[in-house]
């Protein structure tokens, strides 16, 4: 068997000749890159000790947006629920996200293609989104929402994502002003404006559309981390979110969402550098995404510079994205079948035939999340994190989870050693330090 030509490549190059065009789906990459997993946490010993739980049970609130906004965002843990559109998920999801944001004291964020008035209720705390597409996009929702988010890109799908025609509802349709029932693919650039000039003009206005009252938030597909980091500093931002590369979408071309970008520890180090030389580390806030699963990657994420990290993928998950049986209890492994797949590996939000409800907008499909029960598993998944993250702290002697940094982590590989800049274990050596 080759190494080049494995039996996979030689299905996908079957495949683009037979469909004369690459392969769009959901999630991020599948590829395996430098992660969170290459990072070890060392917690404390002497001179430091622990925290104990029942003394300190371990700082874990966040605010967002301290530098010019009037009413910056205050959350009670460091995770936020990321961008996903209403049309990309069903209204069910939407509202399930936005409830378990509420629970646990975060954000949740509205995504392309405007404000669903499911989430915009039930959520609390709410970032309106800014994107290129500019689908849904009312003035009138940005002043209801708690912080915008100006998207210049996103991890999975830097040239833009896609919705597939079979998602496109009366609904969806009227809120994008779209034909029904026609693949889209959605902007990659902004219409009114380019480049580092034009986003400062773009942040003026969105603070005087809102008073000056919100933060704005600008998030980046991470790729030039460094330069994009600087110049969305210099026009103004409050807050910057960097997306890596295992960054999840509802729908985008495989070329993208395996072959861009950069991994989102890479991203994380590069872009808390920035902040520093910049000397606007904590003044501007940075939010990191792209492949957070658990309260360890938290604390490493947050010990290598971030101050709050957002879950997408992962949200869906603990929503009941990939479970074998949905709300009502019935078992939908036919469903997993019918898209060619199984639980445990589904990767197929774009076709907009999800079994559980989530990536749908199949009324029939999307009765079988119950937003109350998937509100609470989120909300459940999302404190784990929080407890996880804390404990971890506390485990390094830091009685907040800001406290952590990039003293309390040693890379398992060269690689990761390389990229976030620490010690490989075991050693005090990191590679390409002076
Ligand atoms: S189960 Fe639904 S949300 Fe999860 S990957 Fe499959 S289609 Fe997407």
């Amino acid at each position: 068997m080759s190494h080049t030509f494995t039996p996979e490549v030689i299905a996908e190059i079957q495949a683009r000749a037979r469909l004369g065009g690459g392969e769009v789906r959901g999630w991020g990459a599948r590829r395996a890159v430098p992660c969170f997993d290459d990072l070890l946490i060392l917690t404390a010993s002497l001179p430091l000790t622990s925290v104990e739980a029942y003394r300190e049970p371990g700082e874990t609130r966040t605010v967002l947006g301290t530098r010019y906004a009037a009413e910056p965002v205050v959350l009670d843990i460091p995770i936020t629920i990321a961008g996903m559109s209403f049309g990309a998920l069903s209204a069910s999801a939407k509202e399930a996200l936005g409830r378990a944001a509420t629970m646990t004291g975060t954000s949740a964020t509205a995504g392309d293609g405007g404000l669903a008035p499911r989430e915009r209720d039930a959520a609390k705390t709410l970032v309106y989104q800014c994107l290129p597409s500019r689908y849904g996009f009312d003035p009138d929702h940005l002043r209801a929402a708690d912080a915008v988010e100006i998207v210049l890109g996103q991890g999975a799908s830097p040239g833009g994502g896609v919705l597939l025609g079979q998602k496109i509802t009366t609904p969806v349709a009227h809120m994008r002003d779209l034909p029904e029932g026609v693949d889209q693919r959605s902007a990659s650039r902004h219409p009114d404006w380019h480049g580092p000039d034009g986003l400062r003009v773009k942040i003026e206005e969105l603070r005087e559309a809102t008073s000056w009252r919100i933060p704005v938030y600008v998030k980046i597909g991470a790729t030039r981390v460094a330069s994009d980091v600087r110049h969305a500093v210099e026009a103004g931002a409050d807050v910057i979110v960097v997306d890596g590369m295992q960054g999840g979408t509802g729908a985008a071309h495989e070329v993208f969402i395996e072959h861009t970008g950069i991994p989102t520890l890479a991203a994380t180090r590069l872009a808390a550098d920035t902040l520093r030389r910049l000397s606007v580390e904590r003044e501007v806030q940075l939010v990191v995404s792209g492949g957070i699963r658990s309260g360890a990657d938290v604390a490493k994420a947050l010990a290598l510079g971030a101050d709050a990290v957002s879950v997408g993928v992962a949200a869906l998950v603990a929503l009941g994205c990939n479970a074998t049986s949905d709300d009502t209890g019935a078992d939908v492994s036919l469903g997993y079948r019918a898209l060619g797949t199984v639980p445990g590996a589904c990767t197929a939000c774009h076709t907009g035939g999800c079994p559980v409800g989530i990536a749908t907008q199949d009324d029939m499909l999307a009765d079988r999340l119950d937003p109350d029960f998937g509100a609470e598993r989120v909300a459940n998944y999302l404190r784990a994190l929080a407890t996880e993250t804390a404990m971890l702290a506390r485990a390094c002697g830091k009685a907040s989870v800001h406290d952590l940094d990039t003293g309390d982590l040693v890379a398992l590989t060269v690689e990761a050693a390389a990229m976030a800049r620490v010690p490989l274990a075991g050693t005090s050596w990191i590679p390409g330090a002076p």
